[in-house]
C-alpha cells in the first residue's frame, strides 16, 4: 500500500508540478477550481438522478434509525439494519470490527481507489422528543433520542454510494467503496480502535458526513477540539456516617477535592480548553459513608501537546485529593479524538459540488417547525438557511476559541480525510438537547439528506475519476498537514473499546422505546405513525413568547461564530 501511494504521488508530482506549486503558495486560501471532462459532468448528472431516485429510501432509513433512539455502543438494531440493507445491495459486510459488537466494514467494488464513506450513528442520553413538535413533548420521558441527529448520515452515505455503483457498474469502473458508522461518537469511543487495527491502511481517502445547519465543508486544522475521556475511580472506606464516621474515607469527597481543585485551576487555562465532568458513582445512601466514587472527566485542547498536558493536569488534581481524602484512585481512558484536520484539495472539489447542488428548497411548514423552536427557545427566528457559505480555512491557530470535537480527528490525521456538512437541523438550537432531535425524522431531515448524497455522490466521483485529485490530496497531507506533527494515538496499547458504556441505559429504556419503532411498511413516514400534524406549535397564548433578550443574541452570535468554524461537524459534534 505504502508503495502504491508513492508511485501515485510520484507519478503525479510528474504531471502536476503546475498544480501544486501553485498550491504550495496558498495552503489557507483556495485554489480555483479545475473544470469537469463531459464525461465525468454526464456522470454527476447521472449521480443527482441516483440520488433523487432513492428519495424514498432515505426518509424510511432516517426515520427507522430516529426510532430506534440508541446510545454509542449500543447501536445493535440500528447496525443490523443498516448491514442488512448494505447487503441487499451487493455489499460485503464485515461486522463486530476493532472489538465493537455494533461496528461494521461494508465494502464494494474491487481495485484502487479505495474511497471510505463514514458518519456517526448514536443518540444523546434524555434527548427523546416527537418529531415535527416545536416544544418539549418526549415520547418517552427520560429516554435517548437523536438529539444529535446521527441517524441521518449513514442514509446519507448509503444514497450516495448506491447511486456511484450504478455509474460504476455501468461504466466498467475500478474502484471500492466503503461505508462504516461512527460507534459511539458521543462517547470518542470507536475511531482511534478503527485506525489501530488497521481498517485505513488501503484506503485512499474517507469522506466523512456530519449534521449541520447547512450544506458546507472546511479544511484546514483548528476547527475542533481534540478530547480524552477520562474516569477517575476513587476508593475509601465505608462506615457508619453517624456511629463511627471517623473510621470512614470517603471516595466521594476524593471526587468532589478534585472538581474543587479544577474549578480553582480553570481560571489559569488557555481559553480555547473545554473539560466537564460528571460524577458517575457518588455512593449509595447518605449514612453510609461512600467507599467508592467515580468522576468522569472529558479533556479537550486544540492541539497534541496541550491535550496531553491537561490529562497529565487531571492526573495531579485526582493524586492530590486521593492524598487528601486518605483514598486511593485509579484511572480508564473511556475515548479520545485527535483535533480534526481537513483535506484542502478534496474540501475545493467538494465545494465545487455543494454548489452545484445548493440548499433544498424549504416548504412553508419546514420553516414553520423551524421558526416556531426558535421562538419556544427566544432566540433569532430566522428559520432554516436558504444561502450556502463560502469555502473556508476552518480557524487559524490565533484565531480559535474552541468548539466540539469528534473522533474523525482520529481518522483525518492517517489519511486524506474532509467532514461534509449536511442541512438536516435548524439553526440557533443547543445541540445535544432534545430541540435537536424535533426535525431530524421530518422532510427537514430528508431533504438535507438528499442534497447532502448528492454532493457526496459527485464528490466520490470526482475521487474515482481523477487521479490527481487523489495526488495532490496526498501532496497536501503529507506536505502541509504532517509538517509539524506526526499522529500519536491517545490510546495505550492496553486500553479497549468500552463497550459496556450505555448498556444499563439502554436496557432500561429499550422496552418503552420498542412501541415506537418505525413501521414502514404500514405507514408512508414516522410522522404519520405517531399521528403528528406537521409541523405541530404551541398554542400561540402561550407564555413563551418573549423576544430574545440582547444577552440571547449575543451569546447566540458566539455560539455561531464557533459552530461556523468547526470543520467537524459544523454545528454538532461530541
Ligand atoms: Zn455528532
Amino acid at each position: 500500500m505504502k508503495i502504491f501511494r508513492s508511485i501515485q504521488i510520484l507519478v503525479c508530482h510528474l504531471f502536476l508540478t503546475t498544480a501544486l506549486f501553485g498550491q504550495q503558495q496558498s495552503d489557507t486560501q483556495p485554489t480555483p477550481p479545475s473544470s469537469d471532462t463531459a464525461a465525468l459532468a454526464a456522470m454527476k448528472k447521472e449521480a443527482i438522478a441516483g440520488v433523487e431516485s432513492r428519495a424514498k429510501l432515505a426518509q424510511v432509513m432516517v426515520d427507522t434509525i430516529f426510532s430506534y433512539a440508541e446510545l454509542g455502543f449500543q447501536e445493535k438494531r440500528s447496525s443490523a439494519y443498516l448491514t442488512g440493507i448494505l447487503e441487499k445491495n451487493g455489499f460485503k459486510v464485515e461486522r463486530g470490527i476493532a472489538g465493537i459488537p455494533t461496528a461494521f466494514m461494508a465494502t464494494w467494488g474491487e481495485g484502487k481507489p479505495v474511497i471510505a464513506l463514514g458518519s456517526d450513528l448514536d443518540c444523546i442520553p434524555q434527548a427523546s422528543q416527537k418529531p415535527g413538535v416545536a416544544y418539549r413533548d418526549p415520547l418517552v420521558v427520560g429516554a435517548p433520542g437523536h438529539g444529535e441527529g446521527h441517524n441521518s448520515g449513514i442514509p446519507l452515505n448509503i444514497l450516495a454510494a448506491l447511486a456511484v455503483k450504478d455509474i460504476m457498474q455501468k461504466n466498467h469502473m475500478k474502484g471500492t467503496i466503503k461505508i462504516w458508522p461512527g460507534i459511539a461518537e458521543e462517547l470518542i469511543g470507536a475511531k482511534a480502535y478503527y485506525v489501530r487495527a488497521g481498517y485505513f491502511k488501503d484506503v485512499d481517502a474517507v469522506l466523512f458526513a456530519h449534521v449541520a445547519n447547512n450544506l458546507g465543508v472546511s479544511f484546514g486544522g483548528f476547527g475542533s477540539l481534540g478530547a480524552v475521556s477520562m474516569r477517575f475511580d476513587f476508593v475509601g472506606e465505608s462506615s457508619h456516617a453517624a456511629v463511627a464516621p471517623w473510621r470512614g474515607k470517603s471516595a466521594l469527597s476524593a471526587a468532589e477535592l478534585m472538581d474543587v481543585g479544577w474549578s480553582f485551576k480553570r481560571q489559569f487555562l488557555r481559553p480555547v480548553q473545554r473539560s466537564h465532568n460528571v460524577l458517575v458513582n457518588a455512593g449509595d445512601q447518605p449514612n453510609v459513608v461512600p467507599s467508592t466514587a467515580s468522576n468522569w472527566y472529558y479533556f479537550r485542547e486544540a492541539d497534541y501537546p496541550h491535550i496531553r498536558e491537561l490529562v497529565d493536569l487531571g492526573s495531579t488534581m485526582a493524586k492530590g485529593a486521593s492524598i487528601m481524602s486518605g483514598t486511593t484512585y485509579s484511572s480508564t481512558i473511556l475515548g479520545s479524538a485527535w483535533p480534526g484536520w481537513f483535506n484542502k484539495p478534496i474540501a475545493e472539489a467538494e465545494y465545487q459540488n455543494i454548489k452545484m447542488v445548493g440548499l433544498p428548497t424549504w416548504s412553508d411548514a419546514d420553516q414553520a417547525l423551524a421558526k416556531g423552536i426558535q421562538h419556544e427557545l427566544k432566540v433569532p427566528e430566522v428559520g432554516l438557511e436558504t444561502s450556502i457559505n463560502s469555502l473556508r480555512a476552518a480557524a487559524t491557530e490565533e484565531s480559535f476559541t474552541g468548539g466540539p470535537s469528534d473522533d474523525i480527528g482520529d481518522v483525518s490525521w492517517n489519511l486524506p480525510t474532509v467532514t461534509l456538512r449536511y442541512p438536516a437541523n435548524i439553526p440557533n438550537l443547543p445541540g445535544h438537547n432534545w430541540a435537536n432531535s424535533i426535525a431530524m425524522a421530518t422532510p427537514i431531515a430528508h431533504k438535507g439528506v438528499v442534497a447532502g448524497a448528492k454532493a457526496q455522490a459527485m464528490t466520490l466521483l470526482d475521487l474515482l475519476n481523477k487521479p490527481e485529485l487523489l495526488a495532490s490530496a496526498w501532496d497536501y497531507f503529507n506536505r502541509v498537514q504532517l509538517k509539524n506533527q506526526k499522529y500519536v494515538p491517545f490510546i495505550r496499547p492496553e486500553d479497549k473499546p468500552h463497550t459496556e458504556l450505555n448498556k444499563a441505559i439502554m436496557d432500561k429504556y429499550e422496552p418503552q422505546l420498542e412501541k415506537f419503532y418505525y413501521d414502514a411498511d404500514k405507514y408512508p413516514s414516522y410522522l404519520e405513525q405517531l399521528g403528528i400534524k406537521y409541523p405541530t406549535l404551541r398554542p400561540q397564548t402561550s407564555t413563551n413568547g418573549q423576544p430574545p433578550t440582547e444577552t440571547d443574541a449575543e451569546s447566540i452570535e458566539l455560539e455561531n461564530t464557533i459552530k461556523s468554524s468547526s470543520a467537524v461537524a459544523g454545528g454538532g459534534g461530541f
